[in-house]
């Protein structure tokens, strides 16, 4: 029997990947929206990649009980991708915590049901890299934890952090008969499949346009959206225990790395793109004024080394290179006009 996968936040970007995934895979898909009126412009976007006859929609909003229950009736497996993700951090961390903890809660609540058998919790590499000491040079792996009273850890990083320990500590208490994992990508490039693209395309779009006058010394990982979809449906499936975590990610990259991908595969079109870095102390006068910048003063300097052998093997997945993943971006932007 065809099984039903219920994604949450299916207008988000990667979400849209995953869903196109499945529905190449032959799953049925749900997908959960804040309101229904957003349900038309996400099936125009996926018929044009996938057969979108075997997907349907719920109303659901993170932050409220609503919907939920009924979005699970008939599910079999759920992945929770739902959770903001903004490049600019709120002066109220609790802007992205609650809505990623208190949804994490009201997922996992709903999913405890006997139909729903698997549980995939999209988290992040915020879950893992932030707040250690800066003079750490092991590369970090699936075993690491943010430290969410380190220094510099952002709203962001600790709404990722948090919402993990929760989603764990219930499948904990579920038992072995739940099977759960998480997903836990670095900074997401690749194709976007639409114009409603978030915070990724956000700072790809800004270099295209010639905002940025050169790049932060800052590095993270970093990983094409299209292996993010593929990992997620892998860890559905997997014959692997319950409690994966998996680190999805090709390379460590610094952003002058991204930008140099950016002229190299694009030539011309990439133009304005920075092709030097900026001195620390210009990050920093930048940062009085600008938020987004803020938050990035505390990771100058920091390489984000890491080693995903353990999911590669887990997981029997080899990734797309930077040098496909940020041009690829660009060109499906250029392509949607946005740039
Ligand atoms: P998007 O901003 O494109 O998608 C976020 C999704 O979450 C949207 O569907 C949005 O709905 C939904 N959402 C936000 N707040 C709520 C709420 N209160 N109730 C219901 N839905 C809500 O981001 P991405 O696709 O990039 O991110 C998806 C997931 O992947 C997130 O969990 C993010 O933390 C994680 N991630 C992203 C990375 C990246 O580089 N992009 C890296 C690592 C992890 P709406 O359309 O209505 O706003």
């Amino acid at each position: 029997m065809t099984k039903t996968v219920l994604i949450t936040g299916i207008s988000g970007f990667i979400a849209k990947h995953c869903a196109v995934e499945l529905l190449e895979a032959g799953y049925r898909v749900r997908g959960t929206v804040r309101d229904l009126s957003k349900a038309e412009t996400v099936r125009a976007t996926l018929t044009a990649y996938a057969d979108a006859d075997r997907l349907d929609f719920a109303e659901a909003d993170l932050l409220a009980d609503d919907g939920w229950g009924a979005a699970m009736q008939g599910v079999d497996g759920v992945l929770h991708l739902a959770s903001p993700f903004p490049l600019a951090q709120p002066s109220d961390p609790d802007k992205l915590v609650r809505p990623a903890v208190e949804g994490t809660r009201r997922v996992f609540g709903a999913a405890r049901r006997p139909s729903v058998g698997r549980l995939v919790q999209t988290s992040s590499v915020a879950a893992i890299l932030a707040g250690h000491p800066r003079e750490r040079e092991a590369p970090y792996t699936e075993a690491d934890w943010t430290i969410v009273d380190g220094p510099g850890v952002t709203a962001y990083e600790r709404s990722k952090t948090l919402a993990e320990r929760e989603g764990r500590a219930i499948a904990a208490e579920a038992g072995p008969s739940f099977h759960y994992s998480t997903v836990n990508p670095g900074f997401v490039l690749g194709p976007a499949l639409d114009a409603d693209v978030g915070a990724s395309a956000d700072l790809v779009l800004m270099m295209l346009r010639g905002k940025y006058p050169g790049m932060p010394r800052m590095s993270f990982p970093v990983v094409d959206v299209r292996d993010v979809a593929k990992a997620h449906r892998l860890a559905l499936e997997t014959s692997q225990p319950s409690g994966g975590r998996y680190l999805v990610a090709s390379e460590p990259a610094r952003m002058i790395d991204i930008a140099r991908a950016l002229r190299a595969g694009l030539g011309q079109e990439a133009r304005k793109v920075p092709n030097r870095e900026l001195p620390d102390f210009l990050v920093k006068i930048v940062a009085l004024f600008d938020p987004a910048a803020r938050s990035s003063v505390p990771k100058l300097g920091l390489h984000a080394r890491f080693d995903n052998s353990q999911t590669r093997e887990a997981l029997g997945m080899d990734f797309i290179p930077l040098s496909e993943s940020a041009p690829a971006m660009a060109r499906s932007l250029i392509a949607l006009g946005r740039v």
